[in-house]
């Protein structure tokens, strides 16, 4: 087979060139990184997890009719996604107070949040990812005012599902990170879609009875049983691997 050619390496996933155009192979590795790089490392067969994870919570989202870049899973590490052009925003939610939030205003983790909140930030690790507005997004160019609207009111969609979701699974989803990208729908139309992925990476995930920490989080601070909560988390949502290396079985494609 030719060997394909890396368009881009991240701190956690690589992305190929995919079979059509228009399509893309993220690839999730092991690494896992902190604090704007500061704090590196391996967790052993988290891009396999995340792999499912992030698959499953994709095609729940595309049943409610959130679009996203999933197509489909290839392989353990590996899924087939729709090129888009990205925004380089982040977009945070939170339902309590936790990891910079806590920090910054000095408030107890896990403190509930009347309403969920949104940030945003500056998708650029040169300046530390910093918080911006609204204002910030336009006046630079990022995103138009359209597109905010529509990411902020895809993002409060998806909290409040995957909220539910995640605890029919007995976890609660505390905060998480998502992103998107501008791609063409079969119209022909300009629409913001979800990228990257969603998965204990990108949230913070709480045992709901016993606040246990099943996300980053052990890995950011120490706190050990990292590949195990990961796990935890897939055997909660019903997607643990049961097989071995090159399982293809049970993939799903997102027309
Ligand atoms: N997050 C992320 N990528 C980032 C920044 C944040 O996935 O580059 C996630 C993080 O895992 C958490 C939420 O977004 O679920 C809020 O993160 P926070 O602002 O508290 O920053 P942290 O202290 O986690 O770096």
């Amino acid at each position: 087979m030719a060997k394909r050619r890396r368009i881009y390496e991240g701190k956690t996933k690589d992305l190929f060139e995919g079979p059509e155009p228009g399509t893309i192979v993220q690839h999730f590795r092991d690494d896992a990184t902190a604090f704007n790089n500061k704090k590196q490392g391996t967790i052993t067969g988290k891009g396999v997890l995340n792999n499912r994870i992030s698959e499953y919570l994709m095609l729940r989202l595309h049943d409610i009719g959130v679009p996203t870049h999933f197509i489909r899973r290839l392989n353990m590490r590996e899924q087939l996604i729709r090129e888009v052009e990205v925004i380089p925003i982040k977009i945070v939610i939170r339902n309590a107070v936790a990891g910079s939030m806590a920090e910054r205003f000095g408030i107890d983790e896990g403190t509930p949040l009347p309403r969920s909140i949104v940030e945003y930030y500056w998708k650029n690790d040169e300046h530390n990812a910093p918080m911006v507005s609204e204002e910030h997004i336009t006046a630079f160019g990022w995103a138009a005012p359209q597109d905010i609207d529509d990411m902020l009111a895809l993002s409060l969609r998806i909290n409040d599902y995957l909220s539910g979701l995640f605890f029919g699974a007995r976890i609660k989803l505390v905060d998480f990170k998502i992103e998107f990208g501008r791609n063409y729908d079969e119209n022909g139309d300009m629409r913001v879609i979800v990228a990257d992925e969603i998965s204990p990476d990108t949230c913070r995930l709480w045992d709901s009875e016993t606040g246990e920490k099943l996300d980053k989080d052990r890995f950011r601070r120490d706190l050990g049983g990292v590949a195990e909560a990961y796990q935890e988390v897939a055997r909660r949502l019903g997607v643990l691997p049961t097989s071995g290396p090159g399982d293809v079985a049970e993939t799903t494609t997102v027309q």
